[in-house]
């Protein structure tokens, strides 16, 4: 199918022109980056087309860099710069695991991280592994800049705090404490599929083998984009990190998530899956913690 006839197409060059396009403009246009979300759907007719605000020479947005000590993000880094960039694998290894998770390779050269959280569909890759790791957003507006939370930020499927004449500059990671491992692991019916079940953990090693700290969310439940597992994460908090912790928890995490059937999977296979991938991730996260980066 093809899209309906747009009517204005912008292609600023600086971020001080993709702002004041934003903010003229409104919710009469969308801003496009890696397209690969927007433009199917502007294919099926499922968003009105009347202006698109293409950011995709906004050189501005496509930087990684350090901000007191932790990573700034910009919003049109594509998935596979974020998937091999030594620097993200290191600091972020949950970011780097969801980005090479998502689609084919074809989607992840174009597609953006920020393009996939602000799309919010509720089995998104990006958007868990970003709360694992505590990220927040930075917005720009006719009123200035502000940050929010990515739990704030993401408030259900396809649904986000963004201002219609706001756009997202950068995503930003906090500096990770020393000891501090992640991980993001996905199931799918098929390779590169939709997540079933998409898990992130972010953990930090405490002395004598204890978790000192451990962020846990999910995707692909069903419902919100992003599911913290709260109760699992008081569950570890302080404990000895070790093989009878995990066991306790297959059988534990399987009836405490809050999970649905929908057209990928029932709640029923979906229980099982959280039983076999709590454990696996957090084993994997824990891993990754005994080297100095996150
Ligand atoms: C074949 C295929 C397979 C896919 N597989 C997966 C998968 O396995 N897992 C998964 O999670 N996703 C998957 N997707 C979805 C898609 O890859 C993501 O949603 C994508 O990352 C969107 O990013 P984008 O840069 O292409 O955004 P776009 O499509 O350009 O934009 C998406 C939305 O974000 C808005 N937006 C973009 N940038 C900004 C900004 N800076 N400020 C404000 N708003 C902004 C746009 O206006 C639009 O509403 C797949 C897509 C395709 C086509």
């Amino acid at each position: 199918m093809y899209p309906e006839p747009i009517e204005q197409y912008f292609q600023p060059t600086t971020l001080a022109a993709a702002l004041q396009l934003v903010a003229t403009h409104g919710s009469a246009a969308h801003i496009l980056a890696g397209g690969q979300s927007l433009v199917p759907a502007l294919k099926a007719r499922a968003v009105p087309a009347r202006a698109l605000i293409d950011i995709n020479r906004v050189t501005e947005l496509a930087t990684l860099t350090t901000r007191a000590g932790g990573l700034w993000l910009g919003a049109l880094l594509r998935l596979t710069a974020v998937a091999r960039d030594p620097l993200i694998g290191r600091t972020a290894s949950a970011l780097a695991d969801a980005a090479a998770a998502l689609g084919d390779r074809q989607v992840r050269n174009r597609a953006t991280l920020v393009g996939s959280i602000v799309w919010a569909m509720h089995w998104g890759d990006i958007a868990p592994a970003a709360a694992a790791l505590d990220a927040r957003l930075c917005l720009a507006g006719p009123a200035g800049r502000r940050e929010v939370g990515i739990e704030s930020f993401v408030v259900g499927p396809q649904l986000t705090v963004l201002g219609a004449q706001e756009m997202v500059l950068a995503l930003l990671l906090p500096a990770p404490p020393p000891h501090t491992g992640s991980c993001y692991l996905k199931h799918g019916r098929v390779v590169q599929d939709r997540a079933t079940l998409g898990i992130a953990v972010c953990l930090t090693r405490g002395p004598e083998g204890r978790c000192a700290e451990v962020r846990i969310a999910l995707g692909g439940l069903a419902q919100h984009p992003i599911c913290r597992a709260t109760q699992i994460e008081e569950r570890v908090r302080g404990q000895i990190f070790n093989a009878a912790l995990l066991e306790d928890l297959k059988h534990w995490a399987s009836t405490t998530i809050t999970t649905h059937t929908d057209e990928l999977a029932s709640a029923a296979y979906r229980r099982q899956l959280i039983g076999v991938y709590v454990p696996r991730a957090l084993e994997l996260a824990w891993q990754r913690s005994a080297e100095s980066g996150r």
